[in-house]
């Protein structure tokens, strides 16, 4: 595709290394170009609408262009653009959202600690843990289990916990240390006739094998995201986070609660860990904390995890570890005030209410002839699709079927053959309705083409 040679697309073409991008495929055909957005709705440099299926990156709680979060942001730019929490200084919205945060946990827990994306925060968590297990006189307790199809990041460390293929290829990855356990992709993993439950009692089994096999003394912690997301929206099976976190205790192995998705709302509840019952001793935030209107993230941990922490440091003379940017005042000023409209709009609640309707509109896509599983929670979901023309190509289809529903006005994502929705927290009944009839259309429209 050719475009004007000052163009956004052209020079887009010209300087950008994109983001899980095919950078060939982004030479030859170009970016589409986001000018502006509006609740659930963004439009692109030609004015076309758009239902932002996906809140973004799975985080615009709030919709786009809310006037809250721009006047918070404001006003503080003006009184204090920056500081930070080195050396024992400390500013006024990293406590407030520190103390919030403490708050609102669904397990006690003693100290947040901030940074400005998924991948530090997960990045943090893995030194977190290597410090407190010397702390403790354990310094061959380090490796830290995570699971295939785990999403948790792109930094050496994140992206080593992280289990997709993609993620390691060509980067020299996982780092040593880093182990993987069985996906609980119920579907895709139970043998015929396995039920749920039994199905998570094998991936507990799974884990126990693991461990055992490895040297219970040698393995420091386990994280999940309570839903997983980027892996293609697999929610757990009946009884398996209760069975994860049996043999966890019976090790004594910390578990850490990877957030960043499910937190502030996403399953209907305020923490996918309310939701499944998990009790970590760790947690993970990010995206939903300020709908992504600036980049901020947070580590919660609990007394057990801070207090050799502490001590280490107080040995050694310092934390040596610490982001320009860790609690950036105007971020957590944003963060707020998002959570603030998250509490005063109950945007959980909306969720909570709206998702019988997002999984029955969900479901009902199962019929259709390109679709194998839908499967959802609160307001996130997939749509599994198959067709056997494209049985050695996993991921074609799913790429066919966004591009449709780009056409028709739906900003949707395809990991592989998974066609994950996951809008914005505000969205009506209205709304996702119009979403899944894009949705629908474009499957029809697909398997017309196909068959
Ligand atoms: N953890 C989870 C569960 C995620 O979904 C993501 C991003 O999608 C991350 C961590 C990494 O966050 P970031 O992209 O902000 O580094």
């Amino acid at each position: 595709m050719s475009y004007q040679p000052n163009s956004t697309e052209a020079r887009d073409i010209a300087y950008q290394l994109h983001s899980y991008t095919n950078a060939r495929k982004l030479e030859a055909e170009g970016s589409l170009v986001i000018e502006r957005g509006e609740g659930i709705y963004v439009f692109d440099n030609n004015g076309k609408r758009y239902i932002e299926g996906m809140a973004g990156l799975w985080s615009v709680a709030v919709g786009f262009g809310e006037k809250r979060l721009i006047e918070a942001a404001t006003r503080q730019m003006a009184k204090l653009p920056y500081y930070h929490t080195f050396t024992q200084k400390t500013h006024g919205p990293s406590v407030d959202l520190a103390e919030k945060l403490i708050a609102m946990a669904p397990v006690p827990m003693s100290k947040a600690y901030f940074t400005s994306s998924g991948s530090e925060a997960n990045d943090t968590v893995v030194k977190l843990v290597r410090y407190r297990s010397n702390a403790l006189g354990q310094p061959e307790k380090k490796k830290i289990i995570s699971r295939f199809k785990g999403y948790h990041g792109v930094t050496l460390a994140s992206a080593s916990l992280t289990g997709l293929p993609n993620n390691h290829r060509s980067f020299d990855l996982p780092m040593p240390g880093i182990l993987h356990t069985t996906c609980p992709h119920h579907r895709a993993g139970a043998v015929p006739g396995e039920s749920e439950l039994e199905f998570s009692k094998r991936c507990a089994k799974d884990l126990e094998d693991l461990i055992l096999s490895e040297g219970p003394e040698t393995i420091a912690a386990f994280i999940g995201e309570p839903v997983m997301g980027a892996g293609g929206v697999i929610v757990p099976p009946t009884g398996y986070w209760q069975a994860i976190q049996a043999v966890l205790k019976k090790y004594d192995i910390l578990l850490i609660a990877d957030e960043v998705i499910c937190g502030f709302g996403r399953t209907g509840e305020m923490f996918g860990s309310t939701k499944y019952g998990i009790e970590p001793d760790i947690m993970t935030l990010s995206k939903q904390l300020s709908s992504s209107y600036l980049p901020i993230s947070a580590v919660l941990i609990n007394d057990r995890v801070y207090q050799p922490i502490a001590e280490e440091s107080a040995n050694i003379g310092t934390f040596g570890h610490g982001y320009t940017a860790s609690g950036h005042p105007v971020a957590a000023a944003v963060a707020l005030e998002n959570l603030a409209i998250i509490e005063e709009r109950d945007l959980v609640g909306n969720a909570h209410r709206l998702s019988p309707r997002f999984l029955a509109r969900l479901r009902a896509l199962e019929a259709h002839p390109l679709a194998v599983e839908a499967r959802g929670v609160g307001l996130i979901g997939a749509l599994e699709v198959y067709h056997a023309a494209f049985a050695d190509e996993p991921g074609v289809l799913g790429a066919m079927i966004n591009r449709a529903m780009h056409e028709r006005g739906l900003i949707g994502r395809n990991m592989g053959d998974a066609m994950a929705f996951c809008p914005p927290l505000v969205i009506t009944q209205a709304q996702i309705d119009e979403m899944f009839d894009i949705a629908e259309a474009s499957l029809d429209a697909v398997h017309q083409v196909i068959d």
